[in-house]
């Protein structure tokens, strides 16, 4: 049997990308009749879909994030198990991005194409690993698409925030990171390297910390910080440790910890210039998306003869591509921006 081009069934749109004969979007950026969604990072998911498609834990924490009524006819699609919807079957493979984050796999007229979602090859603690499958397409993302960007290994990081507690006992360390998946990361990486004092976190990350409890990650000891208006004064936390959303770090509420060590998690703190701009005293490179590296080591894994790049830095992958012998192209979707890099 001849494949079907998946040029001529797959459509970008500025909605997102379309899949023609199973009449659907995959993690489009608007309300929509049909939408499977790769992962909950705010960016993908959004609430109002008419029937949404994901993992059980996706939606999950959809719910938490939008409410009960997120969409009117949510489907929990465990990972490899197969769906037919319409004129093609999916299912969907582990993208070891954050909980319940997903590939989405896609077959039609013989042809296979795995739209990865964001994906990361490290280790992680919080959610299953990425896994690697066969396919026709390869549609990726590339946050971080440059060579320049290279994650060292998470736990080197995380050894760097336990020296500086070490050293500055007399102050309290606020970590900024994404609220969904990098937060419980660090947490459940500094639990493996052998801290377990309680940690304190924001209030914005209780809901999600907990659901990540209920879903068997182990994140030790956590308190919430109370709500700095019914609070006055300052907080006495000398020498603990702080999670908090980015938001917060640049914010009055950072304040009420005294002289505390700025820290902030992302793969973005690879760039000096970005750890400046947010007054980041301790920059620690930890990312919850693929690097450069990471990238070439899945484009062969998958074998695809040709790679789709969603979102991201697309000129320096396409040529590298190119140049090792696969068919690169950008498709410029619009509307992803960076939460959880
Ligand atoms: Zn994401
Ligand atoms: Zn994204």
């Amino acid at each position: 049997m001849i494949k079907k081009n998946p040029q001529e069934w797959l459509k970008v749109t500025k909605n997102g990308l379309f899949v023609v004969p199973g009449n659907f979007f995959i993690d489009p950026n608007i309300a929509s009749d049909m939408a499977v969604v790769t992962h909950a990072h705010a960016d993908h998911a959004r609430s109002g879909h008419k029937k949404v498609i994901g993992t059980p834990e996706t939606l999950e924490i959809m719910k938490v994030r939008f409410g009960e009524a997120f969409s009117q006819s949510p489907y929990g699609l465990e990972y490899g198990r197969k769906l037919t919807v319409n004129d093609v079957t999916i299912w969907l493979a582990p993208a070891g991005h954050v909980l319940g984050s997903s590939q989405i796999a896609i077959e039609h007229g013989g042809a296979r194409v795995v739209v990865s979602g964001d994906y990361k090859r490290q280790r992680d603690p919080t959610c299953s690993p990425f896994e690697a499958v066969n396919c026709d397409v390869f549609i990726t993302e590339a946050t971080f698409g440059l060579p320049v960007f290279k994650h060292p290994k998470a736990q080197l990081e995380i050894k760097k925030l336990l020296n500086s507690v070490d050293l500055f006992t007399d102050r309290c360390h606020v970590v900024g990171a994404y609220a969904l998946g990098k937060a419980q990361r660090i947490i459940s990486l500094l639990r493996e390297s052998g801290y377990h004092q309680a940690i304190f976190i924001h209030g914005a990350l209780k809901k999600l910390c907990d659901l990540y409890v209920e879903k068997g990650v182990d994140l030790g000891e956590i308190i919430t910080v109370p709500d700095s208006r019914k609070k006055t004064g300052k907080l006495d936390l000398e020498g603990q440790i702080v999670i908090a959303p980015p938001s917060a770090i640049a914010d009055r509420w950072v304040r009420k910890f005294g002289d505390p060590v700025i820290v902030m998690a992302s793969g973005w703190m690879r760039i000096k210039q970005r750890a400046r701009q947010r007054n980041v005293d301790l920059p620690l490179v930890i990312s919850d998306h693929a690097d450069w590296d990471e990238l070439f080591q899945t484009f062969h894994e998958v074998g695809a003869p040709e790679i789709w790049i969603t979102h991201g830095r697309e000129e320096a992958i396409i040529h590298q591509a190119n140049l090792e012998g696969f068919k690169a192209k950008a498709l410029s979707l619009i509307g992803y921006d960076e939460e959880g890099a």
